[in-house]
């Protein structure tokens, strides 16, 4: 795993770089040409969809656009990773198409796929498994060869070794009394995820995770899961892309589900600011993100080492600077910078300074004094900051 450096080269002081503004503007393109982009360590990419390549219907555009390089250029391959399991993979393809990205279902990898492959390891090919969910539970069971079973198709004598249970609108009472009849018959109880909430305009709504703590109540077991924060999704995915995890990079928008998850199945990855997480929730967790970026546009770029000296931090274009009184100050070290990237460094300075005063820094020894409501502060000041970074910027 990368670690940022912490301590910029004694030789290099902070007011000898923002001194000489001119020189380092004509300087920058070449020094970045020679570096490879952060992409380049890696094999393959799992990213996450909701907060990283849309919002609600909208499209998160410079997501889009990096990612459609990534896809066009087949290099790393990329597979969509989604703990939603009542859509089917090419349901979801189909909504990224719309979205202007060239994927196959193949590049789409659900929990409930995780699920359905798992149980056909443990149950053995045509295996009878009661699907509890949307659609997308059924087809991802009848595409790894095993014989869905509805509970609306299941009467007595007929029986399930196994049940993968997921989301979907339609799930009844009856469904999860049939599941709880099936687990107490010994049937192997697969969950694909337990998001507890699922958000909707105007509010959230009972997740997969509410549903499967009913039954699990009633059952009185506990279910195998395999969505994140748990790695057999992301163990998949790797399997999908025919590379072992390591090599994988993973992009997520949460840092409880994606980064966790990632941390879980042994990948790098990337956290990305445009979902539901920014550096309060950082601050208050307990995962350690490789990467931080404001825009995926930071994956075709080198990746921005972090260095400090005193109280002021240097990223790439921007220096930062921790004020007494827990304030965050940000100032363009270099003329010309993309807002993107300066937007890209604001993040990578955040996630360095958090972890530091988390106490999970690269060095501990760097670790920025102060307790847990200075960390609060700094970290509701980096939030700010990041936002006026993204936020188009005037030269
Ligand atoms: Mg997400």
């Amino acid at each position: 795993m990368m670690n940022p450096k912490t301590t910029c080269p004694q030789q290099t002081t902070i007011r000898e770089v923002t001194t000489d503004v001119s020189t380092q503007a004509r300087h920058e393109p070449s020094q970045a040409g020679r570096q490879p982009s952060l992409l380049a360590a890696y094999d393959g990419i799992v990213c996450d969809l909701d907060g990283v390549v849309y919002r609600g219907a909208a499209g998160i555009g410079d997501a889009i656009e990096a990612l459609n390089t990534v896809l066009t250029e087949q290099d790393p391959q990329l597979v969509f990773a989604t703990n939603n399991a009542s859509r089917s993979a090419q349901v979801v393809a189909d909504q990224l198409i719309s979205l202007g990205l060239p994927v196959t279902a193949a590049q789409v990898a659900t929990s409930a796929q995780a699920g359905a492959a798992y149980l056909r390891r443990e149950l053995g090919v045509g295996a009878r498994v009661l699907a509890v969910g949307g659609e997308g539970v059924a087809v991802a069971l009848t595409q790894q060869n095993l014989h869905a079973v509805r509970p609306s198709e299941l009467a007595p004598p007929d029986t399930v070794v196994g049940v993968l249970q997921g989301w979907g609108w339609e799930v009844s009472l009856r469904d999860l009394a049939a599941a709880c009849g099936a687990i107490a018959d010994g049937a192997v109880w697969v969950a694909t995820n337990t998001d507890l909430t699922l958000p909707v305009e105007g509010g959230f709504i009972p997740g997969n995770g509410t549903l499967v703590g009913a039954v699990a109540t009633a059952s009185g077991t506990e279910p195998i899961v395999v969505g994140k924060p748990h790695a057999p999704l992301y163990e998949h995915a790797a399997e999908v892309l025919g590379i072992p995890a390591a090599r994988a990079l993973a992009i997520g928008d949460r840092l409880d589900t994606d980064i966790a998850g990632a941390a879980a199945a042994g990948m790098d990855s990337v956290w990305v600011l445009t979902g539901v997480h920014g550096f309060r929730e950082l601050a208050r967790s307990s995962t350690v993100p490789t990467v931080a970026l404001a825009s995926l546009s930071g994956l075709h770029h080198p990746r921005i080492d972090v260095c400090r000296a005193g109280d002021t931090w240097r990223a790439g274009p921007v220096d930062i600077t921790l004020q007494d009184d827990s304030t965050v100050v940000v100032s363009r070290a270099r003329s010309g910078a993309d807002p993107l990237l300066w937007a890209n460094a604001v993040a990578a300075v955040g996630l360095a300074v958090v972890l530091s005063l988390r106490g999970d820094g690269a060095d501990s020894s760097d670790a920025v004094a102060g307790g847990d409501s200075e960390l609060t502060t700094i970290a509701a000041a980096f939030d700010s900051a990041l936002q006026e970074a993204q936020a188009p910027r005037e030269q």
